[in-house]
């Protein structure tokens, strides 16, 4: 039996594809230390692993602090969250032995932590993988697209901070890719290499599982009754970008007294009351336990979050992607790409605009039978089953046991 470490300072969307992964880690045997955010100990403690917390109000202050407008300035925001991170973590794992680490490709400070622990490393990647080449690319653009007044302190700040940390922990940087995707000799990517843009561009040190879908260990409350044999329409921006008050009244007026059923979930900061009168046809939640509701859900009208989507095309859901932020433009265009969905722009929608791509996506055909052709190549990939398979086998060249 071998003792893991799991490293992760993500939200929700980068811990749910784990949960499985725990799981089956630990019904083969392993011995699973989850260091995360206090949010989610209950639910990784019925994984049977043991959960340490970090403080994760200074993590998110640290993270903020970097600065939100430039893709470099997150980059300095996750290097401001070692002092959080790395710190604390070696305080609670003093004297404890582990045999590897498992880490988020973004959020918790994995690769240094492994470099400091001198852990073989896996990279749990919950959004899309990228190359060097295509993230140095990114921040390429950035460096000759933006003026130079705005360039130079941030990168002046990610020198000095990259400095820092090699002073303070005695472990290396050598690019802004290492920090933003934490690259490991083995990557766990929640997708399917289809799906994955230039998946041909991917070694074999990057194992496409598809999408890890196990019970969500969460109590979360839904009536299934109320959708019993109505194949509703399921709309959510997800758990970060959805403080969306004037987006759900709009939902209201392109599908308030139609003949869609609709469940929405307008996430925790949202004040339903704040919403003003729900129509009849309207299931309105903070939270919606949305991989028990995607298989009765006829169409999903979601922001492209990463998790979302791939459960969705698991399910067979076709997709109206509206996106918000991040990733979720990039993974619009893979669903067009594939045939499962449209995308339509936040800026300007209106109520008939939204009406009218309902229709146009529940009446072509086109849609349903690229949206059961993802479903089957997502359903064969493996799961979280497949993602301890590719563990298992890596961690066996490093003679643990
Ligand atoms: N989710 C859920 N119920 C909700 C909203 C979200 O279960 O009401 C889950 C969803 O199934 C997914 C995750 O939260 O696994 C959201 O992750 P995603 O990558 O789609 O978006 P993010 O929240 O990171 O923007």
């Amino acid at each position: 039996m071998a003792r893991v470490l799991f490293m992760n300072g993500g939200s929700e969307g980068h811990i749910n594809p784990t949960i499985g992964v725990v799981q089956e880690l630990i019904a083969r045997g392993e011995e699973v230390v989850y260091f995360a955010s206090e949010a989610y100990r209950e639910r990784l403690e019925k994984t049977g692993a043991s959960v340490r917390t970090f403080d994760d109000q200074q993590f998110i202050k640290a993270f903020i602090s970097g600065g939100r407008n430039y893709l470099l300035e997150r980059i300095n925001g996750l290097l401001l969250t070692a002092d959080i991170v790395i710190p604390s973590v070696l305080d609670q794992i003093k004297d404890e032995h582990f045999d590897y680490m498992i880490h988020d490709s973004m959020f918790g400070c994995g690769r240094l932590l492994a470099q400091i622990l001198k852990l073989p490393a896996i990279n749990s990647c919950t959004s899309f993988a990228q190359t060097k080449e295509s993230f140095d690319r990114i921040l390429e653009h950035f460096s000759t697209e933006t003026p130079a007044e705005i360039v130079k302190p941030i990168n002046d700040k990610f020198q000095s901070l990259m400095a820092r940390i090699k002073e303070k922990y005695d472990a290396e940087i050598h690019s802004p890719y290492e920090v933003f995707c934490n690259p490991a000799p083995l990557t766990i990517v929640y997708t399917t290499k289809e799906f994955q843009p230039h998946g041909e561009a991917f070694d074999q040190t990057y194992k496409f599982v598809g999408p890890s879908i196990s019970s969500r260990l969460t109590e979360a409350n839904f009536d299934f009754t109320a959708i019993k044999g109505k194949s509703p329409i399921y709309i959510s921006l997800g758990t970060v970008f959805n403080h969306a008050i004037d987006f759900y009244k709009l939902c209201f007026e392109a599908f308030g007294n139609t003949d869609h059923a609709v469940v929405m979930s307008v996430g925790k900061k949202t004040q339903i009351s704040d919403l003003g009168e729900i129509p009849e046809n309207f299931l309105v939640q903070n939270y919606v336990p949305q991989t028990d509701v995607l298989p009765y859900t006829k169409l999903f009208i979601t922001h492209g979050g990463m998790n979302s989507t791939n459960e969705a095309l698991y399910y067979g859901v076709p997709l109206i992607v509206i996106p918000q932020s991040a990733d979720q433009p990039i993974i619009a265009e893979q669903v067009a790409h594939a045939g499962a969905g449209i995308k339509l722009q936040m800026q300007g929608l209106t109520a008939n605009q939204l009406l009218e791509a309902v229709d146009h996506v529940l009446s072509l055909s086109s849609f349903k039978i690229a949206v059961a052709n993802s479903s089957e190549s997502f359903r064969k990939s493996g799961g979280f089953h497949q993602a301890v398979d590719e563990i298992l086998e890596f961690t066996s060249q490093y003679n643990i046991d």
